[in-house]
C-alpha cells in the first residue's frame, strides 16, 4: 500500500529525540494505547513495545487488552488485518507505515486463488472434495476466501493439526501461499513430496500441471515463498557443523525441504525462543531465521553461542519498514486526536475470515 512521506520534521530526528517523544507520547495515551512488537522488529521499536510475539500471539494479545483503544501494530500488513478481526469494532489497529507489507503475502491474490479454484474445479468436478487452508501470512481476503469455502488457517505452530483436518475433512488440501510449509507440513504428516504434492504457478495455464497430475495430487502447493527464510542452504549448514561440531541447527518452517532435512530441529519463530531459552548454558545455536531475533536472542542469552546461519545480514525488509520515526508520528497524532493508518477490514471480508479463524481455533485447540 502506499504511504504518504513522513512530515519533514519527522526526518532525521536523533534516536534519543524519537526515543524520548515515543515515551512521552506513550504516557500522555496512558492505557489507551497498546504498542505491540513483531520479533523480527528493530530493537530501536521492541524498547517500546508493551507485547512482543510472532503474529498470531500479537493478534491475541490485542484482544486481551479490551480497554486499549489504540492498538499500534509494529508488524506488517497482514497482521494489522488479523488484529481488526480478532478485536471488537471499538479498538482501532494502526499500521505505523502502510509501506510495511509481506512478499510472501503479496504472492497470492484473490483474483489469481478464485482463478486457480475455478480450474481446479473444472477439472475434477465433483469427484473429489478440496479443502482450503491458508497460512495466517495472506490478506484477509484470502482468510475470508478460505472460510467462505469451509477451510481454516493455519499458523506455522499449528499447521500439521490444520492440514491433518483439512485431509480429513475432503480428499485434497489447496494450501496457499507458502509452498514450503505446505510441504514440509505434508511431509511431517507422511506425504511423498515427489507423487502426492503439485506446484500450482498462478502465472501458468492449470498452474502448470496437467488434468491428470492435478486429479492425482494430495496437495496443491501455491506458489509463493518467504524471501528471507529461501535465503537459507544445506551448505551453510555444513559450514555451521564443520565450524562448531556440537552445534545445534534450528530453522523455521518456512525453510525449503532440504534444509528442514538437514537442521537438527524446526519450528515458529516462538518455537525457536522457547527451545533456545531453555537450552543449557554453553550451548550453540545455529539459526535460519530473520536476523532481528537472532541478533536479540544471541545479546540476551550471552551465556550461550547463537548465530544467523546466513553470513550475510537478512532482515525482513518489508518489517524493516516501521522505522521508528513511523512509531513517533503515529503516536504524536494520537496524541492529537488523528488516527493516522487505521487498518479496517470490511465488514463481510471480517466475517468470512473471522469463521476461518475461529476453525483454526476450535480444530487446534
Ligand atoms: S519474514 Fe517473510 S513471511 Fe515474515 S513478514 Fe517478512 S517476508 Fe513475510
Amino acid at each position: 500500500m502506499y504511504q504518504e512521506p513522513l512530515p519533514k520534521e519527522y526526518i532525521d530526528l536523533p534516536q534519543e529525540e524519537i526515543d524520548r517523544r515515543i515515551e512521552a507520547a506513550k504516557a500522555k495515551l496512558g492505557k489507551r494505547l497498546v504498542i505491540l512488537g513483531h520479533h523480527y522488529q528493530r530493537d530501536e521499536i521492541i524498547r517500546h513495545a508493551d507485547f512482543r510475539g510472532d503474529s498470531y500471539k500479537l493478534a491475541k494479545n490485542a484482544a486481551a487488552v479490551p480497554d486499549a483503544e489504540f492498538i499500534v501494530f509494529c508488524g506488517v500488513h497482514f497482521m494489522a488485518e488479523s488484529a481488526d478481526i480478532l478485536t471488537p469494532a471499538s479498538q482501532k489497529v494502526i499500521l505505523p507505515n502502510l509501506a510495511a507489507g509481506c512478499s510472501m503475502a503479496d504472492m497470492a491474490n484473490l483474483f489469481q486463488v478464485r482463478n486457480a479454484w475455478k480450474q481446479i474445479h473444472e477439472i475434477i468436478g465433483d469427484s473429489q472434495r478440496v479443502v482450503p487452508v491458508t497460512y495466517i501470512n495472506s490478506a484477509a481476503n484470502l482468510k475470508a476466501f478460505v472460510g467462505e469455502h469451509g477451510g481454516t488457517v493455519c499458523t506455522s505452530t499449528n499447521a500439521p493439526t490444520a492440514v491433518a483436518w483439512a485431509l480429513e475433512q475432503g480428499d485434497k488440501v489447496f494450501f496457499f501461499p507458502d509452498q514450503h510449509l505446505g510441504r514440509n507440513t505434508g511431509v511431517k504428516l507422511g506425504y511423498d513430496p515427489n507423487s502426492q504434492m503439485i506446484l500450482w504457478d498462478p502465472f501458468k495455464p492449470l498452474g502448470g500441471n496437467t488434468p491428470e497430475t492435478i486429479q492425482s495430487a494430495k496437495f496443491i502447493l501455491w506458489k509463493g515463498h518467504c524471501s528471507v527464510h529461501k535465503r537459507f542452504t544445506v551448505e551453510q549448514i555444513e559450514k555451521a557443523r564443520r565450524e562448531h561440531p556440537a552445534v545445534k541447527v534450528l530453522v523455521h518452517p518456512e525453510c525449503e525441504l532440504e534444509v528442514i532435512k538437514a537442521a537438527d530441529l524446526n519450528g515458529s519463530t516462538e518455537f525457536i525462543l522457547t527451545k533456545i531459552t531453555e537450552s543449557e548454558p554453553g550451548s550453540i545455536w545455529a539459526v535460519g531465521t530473520e536476523i532481528n531475533l537472532v541478533s536479540r536472542l544471541a545479546k540476551e542469552q550471552p551465556d550461550k553461542t547463537i548465530f544467523c546461519l546466513d553470513p550475510e545480514i537478512c532482515p525482513c525488509s518489508t518489517m524493516y519498514r516501521i522505522h521508528p520515526s513511523f512509531l513517533l508520528w503515529t503516536l504524536e497524532n494520537l496524541v492529537e486526536g488523528t488516527v493516522v493508518n487505521h487498518i479496517v477490514v470490511p465488514d463481510k471480508i471480517r466475517d468470512d475470515a473471522l469463521v476461518a479463524l475461529q476453525r483454526m481455533l476450535t480444530v487446534c485447540a
